[in-house]
C-alpha cells in the first residue's frame, strides 16, 4: 500500500469530505489534490481538482460575489465536464451559470439607490435577474444553497422574490409623484410574496397598498391628494358634531371620524408645524427673559443680606 497518496485519491477523499459536511478539509483535499495533478501534468486533473477548492471555498464567503465568479471562471475554463458536488453530478457550464447569477443577485441586493431613477433601475434589473434564473436554469434544483444551507431551490423559485422585489422597487419610484401607482405596484409586489409563501412579506406590501392606495381631502385648503404618510398626514383636532357635517356630500374625507383627526395636505402640514414651532420658540425665549431678570433680582438680594465688610 503507497503511503503517499495519488492526487486521484485525494480528488476522490475531498468529494468524501464534501458529502460529510467537512468543507474546510475538503478545500485541502482538493487544494493538494490540484497540486499533484500539475506536477504530473495533468492540467485537466488539476483545473477540476481547483474548480472544486474554489466552489467549496464559497462557503466561508457566501455574501462575496467574487468567490462565486472566481469559482465561476474555474469552472468555466473545463468546458463541457461533469463535476461531481455532494451526492450531485452537474456539467461544469451549468454550475458556472448558477454561480454567476447568485453573484449578481448578492450585488443586486446589496445595492440602496436614493432616488425614484435609482429605484427605477434597480426594478428592472431585478426583473432581468429574474428572467435569467428562469430560462437559465428553470427547474433545475440550484447546487450551492444546498449545498451549504440545505436549501432546495429551483431556478423558477429563485425568480418569484425577485419579481416580488423588482414591484416594490417600482412601488418606490411611483410615491413621490403618483402613489396610486405605487399602490398598484405593492399590491403586485403583495401577490408575488404569497406565491413565494412570504405572508409576512406580503403582509408589509399590503400596508403600503392601503396607505398609498387612499386618497383624501385636505380640511384646510381643500385639495384632493393621495398617498398617506406621504402627500397627506392625519393630525389631531376637535371636531364638533357640526363641523363632522360639513364634509357630507364630499366624495373624499376630510377627517377620520374614528380618531378624531383632521387630514392636511404636505403643504399645509408642514405650514402649521412651523407655525407650531416659531410660537414654541418665541414662547421659550420669552421664558428665559422673565427667568433671567427673576435670577438678576435674587442675586441683588443676596448681595445685600451677606456679609458686611468687617
Ligand atoms: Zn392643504
Amino acid at each position: 500500500m503507497a503511503l503517499l497518496k495519488s492526487a486521484g485519491d485525494l480528488l476522490a477523499l475531498g468529494h468524501d469530505c464534501v458529502l460529510r459536511g467537512d468543507f474546510s478539509n475538503a478545500n485541502e483535499k482538493y487544494t493538494e489534490a490540484a497540486r499533484k495533478f500539475a506536477k504530473q501534468g495533468d492540467m485537466m486533473g488539476a483545473g477540476v481538482a481547483s474548480s472544486m477548492a474554489a466552489v467549496i471555498a464559497i462557503g466561508n464567503q457566501m455574501s462575496y460575489p467574487l468567490a462565486y465568479r472566481i469559482a465561476s471562471q474555474s469552472l468555466n475554463s473545463l468546458g463541457n465536464f461533469t463535476v461531481k458536488v455532494g451526492l450531485r453530478d452537474v456539467s461544469a457550464p451549468q454550475l458556472a451559470a448558477e454561480l454567476v447569477l447568485l453573484g449578481d443577485e448578492i450585488e443586486l441586493l446589496a445595492n440602496y439607490p436614493m432616488n425614484p431613477l435609482g429605484h427605477k433601475e434597480k426594478a428592472q434589473a431585478l426583473q432581468a435577474l429574474a428572467m435569467r434564473f428562469k430560462t437559465q436554469l428553470g427547474g433545475q434544483v440550484l447546487v450551492i444553497p444546498e449545498l451549504f444551507t440545505k436549501v432546495v431551490t429551483t431556478g423558477d423559485s429563485k425568480a418569484i422574490p425577485l419579481m416580488a422585489m423588482a414591484e416594490e422597487e417600482f412601488g418606490k419610484c411611483f410615491i413621490l409623484y403618483d402613489p396610486k401607482a405605487a399602490a398598484e405596484h405593492y399590491q403586485s409586489a403583495r401577490l408575488w410574496w404569497m406565491q413565494a409563501g412570504r405572508q409576512d412579506m406580503a403582509d408589509a406590501a399590503s400596508i403600503n397598498v392601503r396607505l398609498y392606495g387612499r386618497s383624501a381631502r385636505c380640511w384646510f385648503c381643500g385639495r384632493e391628494v393621495s398617498g398617506e404618510g406621504i402627500h397627506f398626514l392625519s393630525m389631531p383636532s376637535d371636531l364638533t358634531e357640526l363641523l363632522k357635517k360639513t364634509g357630507e356630500g364630499s366624495a373624499l374625507p376630510a377627517f377620520d371620524p374614528a380618531s378624531k383627526s383632521i387630514y392636511a395636505c404636505k403643504g399645509c402640514h408642514g405650514a402649521v408645524f412651523r407655525l407650531a414651532d416659531d410660537i414654541a420658540l418665541r414662547r421659550t425665549q420669552e421664558l428665559e427673559q422673565r427667568i433671567a431678570v427673576q435670577l438678576n433680582e435674587i442675586r441683588a438680594k443676596i448681595r445685600n443680606f451677606g456679609p458686611r465688610g468687617t
